[in-house]
């Protein structure tokens, strides 16, 4: 018999976390089915949270009340504010954290969770709500989020070597692909990579550049108080000609190059091959060496993400400064994995097809820990919304970094993985990190989302603001930079009002794009495959003319 919960997460991922930590905050009951418990919150790449852009989802997630800046407060080793030198829209706060201390804080937040059980099994399939685990039970859910990662007929790829595994040492995960095909989804194949893992006591630091962390260190979440741990430093180090040549000559064992891997990986992420061949006119690339924890020898070399050969890993790894007697603990390795066309989900991250099924993180297409996690907070609050019977919220552009992201996925689709940058928001100045709680805590309050405590924290703030007290140095910074950028935020302020009228022009859900009148056979089309859920979606996508708006105007007005 079929074991009955308000909603079902599948994959305790970076996604899955936050999508079944929100729903159990607002009260649902909540099953989150993952392979491992010993795996929820795993890094599968960069020991590090945050950055240009992805450091504006983090603060966006923490004022809803989400887990992600919380742990990496507590795991972080190093903290700093990327381009703090540039305006105050382009800043990224960034943390570099210890893997395992990470998952500890993870782990930590989700058992103090009342209404959420973990279940370590495999999701094998699903027929309309109702989930077939691989040890023989079912779970019938009112509502679900898939977060499979890189896991679904996940195949890694190390020179010619090729294994089926959803990340280094763990299976891939097959059935639910054939469940979303059944359901007629359409599907991509993705790829990524990660770089070989080094042992850090084999590692020459004596020349190599020191990067510390800030001095007035910032948290990443608005309840932490003043950083007080140890930090660590990363070293910085560079490839050069002699590194090139190693792996230009070995560019026909490279998966990536050889034809073994078809699937398209992210363009802002490249592997050091792709470095190599698209930016030849670059003499050396940078090599950050993080260290991946306090209690850990194990150094991530970022910057040089592979999937050579073993033996070509070794050989052009020691072709680097500081690095020539470094020993590899881990091979980097290629994955391809499979996702769904985004373009499958209405701006809430629900399916259009199968109502009730939510969908967030790498299976939306997208990369990185920050823009799974964002996704994860937004669908995990819309499906126990859909368990309650209440509508969704969707966050819009000008509210939200996570309200762009959702957005630009599921009207323009993806054909490589997508990651944010503080350049994909058109309100930037608006929407900065360092007013997410503003924009978004009293939504999460509504929606009984937040807890108490961040309640109470952020009612304080404002209070603080409205008195201009300056002796808190977030409320005096917050008070400098709306001064310093006034006039701007004035006019951005007059074109957020703009689209939100757009916005706020409906298309009907089941509308007939070919009783439009006067829209040319390429706009139908592409309409058609968009499924814009307003006007203001509808002009973004590109070769959507003025007139095609404007016939589109016309038909809602009728
Ligand atoms: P994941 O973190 O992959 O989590 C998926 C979860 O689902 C896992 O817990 C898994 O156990 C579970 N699961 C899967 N299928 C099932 C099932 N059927 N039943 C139950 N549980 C299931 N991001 C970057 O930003 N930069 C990078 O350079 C980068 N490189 C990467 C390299 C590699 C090799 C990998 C694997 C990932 C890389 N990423 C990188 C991506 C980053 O790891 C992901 O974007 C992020 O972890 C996605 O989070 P997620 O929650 O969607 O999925």
């Amino acid at each position: 018999m079929a074991r009955a919960r308000e909603v079902i997460v599948v994959g305790g991922g970076h996604a899955g976390v936050e999508a079944a930590a929100a729903a159990a905050r607002m009260g649902a009951r909540v099953s989150l089915v993952t392979f491992s418990m010993a795996n929820i919150g795993e890094m599968s790449c960069n020991p590090s949270i945050g950055g240009l852009g992805k450091g504006h989802i983090v603060r966006e997630i923490d004022a809803l009340d989400g887990i992600m800046a919380r742990a990496a407060d507590a795991a972080g080793t190093q903290f700093r504010v990327l381009n703090s030198s540039k305006g105050a829209a382009v800043q990224g706060p960034r943390v570099q954290a210890d893997r395992t201390l990470y998952k500890g804080a993870v782990r930590e937040i989700l058992e103090g969770l009342e209404n959420l059980e973990i279940i370590e099994d495999e999701v094998v399939g699903f027929d309309g709500l109702k989930f077939k685990l691989a040890s023989g039970s079912t779970i019938e859910a009112r509502a679900a989020v898939i977060t499979t990662g890189t896991f679904l007929n996940g195949l890694m790829h190390v020179g010619e070597d090729r294994s089926s595994g959803g990340r280094i040492g763990e299976k891939s995960s097959a059935g639910i692909t054939e469940s979303l095909k059944r359901a007629g989804f359409s599907m991509l194949r993705l790829k990524t990579g990660t770089p070989p893992r080094l042992d850090g006591s084999t590692i020459n630091y004596e020349n190599l550049e020191a990067q510390e962390s800030d001095a007035e260190p910032e948290a990443m979440s608005f309840l932490t108080g003043p950083i007080g741990q140890k930090t660590l430093a990363t070293r910085i180090t560079h490839t050069n000609a002699r590194t090139h040549e190693i792996i230009l000559k070995n560019m026909a064992r490279a998966p990536m190059y050889n034809g073994q891997i078809q699937s398209v990986g992210p363009r802002y992420c490249p592997s050091i091959e792709d470095k190599v061949v698209r930016f030849s006119h670059h003499p050396s690339h940078h090599v950050f060496l993080e260290p991946e924890g306090y209690a850990t020898n194990v150094v991530y070399p970022n910057g040089i993400s592979t999937s050579l050969p073993r033996n070509v890993q070794d050989e052009f790894v020691r072709s680097i400064a500081g690095l020539e007697n470094a020993r590899i603990v881990r091979y980097g390795y290629a994955i391809e994995y499979d996702a769904i066309d985004a373009r499958e989900l209405g701006p809430a991250l629900g399916s259009r097809r199968a109502p009730g099924i939510f969908f967030a993180g790498q299976i939306n297409g997208t990369s990185g820990y920050e823009e799974a996690a964002g996704q994860g907070i937004l669908a995990g609050i819309n499906a126990a919304l859909f368990a309650r019977g209440r509508e969704p919220i969707v966050l819009d552009r000008a509210r939200a970094f996570i309200g762009v992201m959702a957005d630009d996925i599921t009207t323009l689709g993806v054909d490589e993985p997508y990651r944010m940058f503080t350049s994909r928001s058109e309100y930037r100045l608006s929407v900065r990190a360092d007013n997410a709680d503003q924009r978004l805590t009293p939504l999460g309050i509504e929606l009984g989302a937040v807890g108490e405590e961040r309640a109470r924290a952020f009612a304080l703030k404002m209070e603080k603001l409205a008195k201009r007290d300056m002796s808190d140095l977030a409320v005096r910074r917050q008070l400098e930079i709306e001064k310093k950028y006034e006039g701007y935020l004035g006019r951005e302020a007059r074109q957020i009002e703009e689209y939100r009228r757009d916005q706020g022009l409906k298309l009907p859900r089941d509308i007939d794009w070919a009783k439009i009148g006067g829209l040319t056979l390429e706009a139908r089309a592409k309409l058609e495959k968009a499924r814009p859920d307003t006007v203001a979606s509808a002009a973004r996508i590109p070769g959507i003319t003025p007139a095609a708006l404007s016939a589109l105007m016309k038909f809602i007005k009728k």
